[in-house]
């Protein structure tokens, strides 16, 4: 079973893997230091490859290019035969790959062994295209509230050693595992940034990391820069949406403020990539300048 997450094209490619770095890696997780002035902190904007406006994926790079954007996510799935058709799309430009999103099959916390399986060994065909594409780290999900699971201890003792697994392969590959924490309506053994840097400073490894949405934030932090802090170093991505329909960042007007979370990427010196996962109420190719023109904004004023 593979979930869906909107606006992902299911297109899929092969290539070369990096070989991991070691300035990759070298912030992952080490303790938090206390880094220079916050204003110092750049504002890495990405967007998924479906927010986009555009036909084609020339199309939507020249539209992100011209608003500054500087990452392109894109769904996991068939992610390995696409890799050349990437590269080549951004030769010369100044975007890079940020997160690939999922894609994969089964889930890591089944009560079924061979879904279990399928899930470990289709993120790892996900997990070396990810690292051919020089990519941040592969976003997963350990299971959705419908996808039959393990009790919750069995499910986070067998999570993580599944996951020190996986996170060797991902730093074999050049790449990391990224821990995303979802609203309770969609997944309630995670829910909280914390909780997700507590299960990979579990796994104890340099490409075991999380990502922050502020959509599902919106439902689960007391604080959106409370949350950020406590990850940390563990921190490597962050999606964002606007705060009551999860659409474009500003059709929900006044709710969408980021600030005091930009505040908490700011405070942990973070240096990964911001990136629109969202629908939009109105064109994008309108909606989407705006929001970054409002990201921009409260990005200043954090
Ligand atoms: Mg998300």
């Amino acid at each position: 079973m593979t979930y869906n997450r909107r606006k992902f094209l299911g297109i899929t490619a092969s290539g070369a893997a990096l070989a991991a770095s070691g300035s990759f890696f070298s912030s992952c997780s080490a303790p938090l230091e206390k880094k220079g002035a916050t204003s110092q902190v750049e504002l890495k904007i990405s967007c998924q490859e479906g927010v986009a406006p555009g036909k084609t994926l020339t199309e939507k790079l020249d539209f992100m290019e011209q608003l500054g954007i500087v990452g392109l996510e894109v769904w996991g799935g068939g992610l390995e035969n696409r890799v050349n058709e990437i590269q080549d799309a951004l030769k010369n430009r100044s975007i890079k790959v940020s997160a690939i999103c999922a894609g994969f099959g089964g889930w890591l916390i089944a009560d079924d062994p061979a879904v279990r399986q399928t899930c470990i060994d289709s993120m790892r065909v996900i997990l070396e295209a990810a690292g051919a594409l020089g990519s941040t780290g592969l976003i997963f999900v350990p299971a959705f509230n419908n996808q039959p699971s393990l009790p919750h201890k069995e499910s986070r003792e067998l999570l993580v050693e599944e996951l020190k697994e996986l996170a060797a392969f991902a730093a074999e590959k050049g790449t990391r595992l990224l821990l995303e924490p979802l609203n309770r309506g969609e997944c309630y053994f995670c829910r909280q940034v914390a909780d997700a840097a507590a299960i990979m400073r579990d796994v104890n490894h340099p490409a075991a990391a999380v990502m922050g949405d502020f959509w599902h934030m919106t439902w689960e932090e007391t604080s959106d820069r409370g949350a950020f802090i406590s990850a940390g170093n563990y921190l490597h991505h962050v999606h964002i949406a606007s705060r009551k329909r999860r659409k474009m960042p500003g059709e929900d007007g006044a709710a969408d403020n980021y600030t005091e979370g930009f505040k908490g990427l700011k405070e942990i010196g973070y240096s990964d990539y911001v990136s629109f996962e969202c629908g939009s109420e109105g064109d994008p190719a309108v909606t989407l300048p705006a929001a970054v023109k409002l990201m921009r904004e409260q990005w200043e004023l954090a």
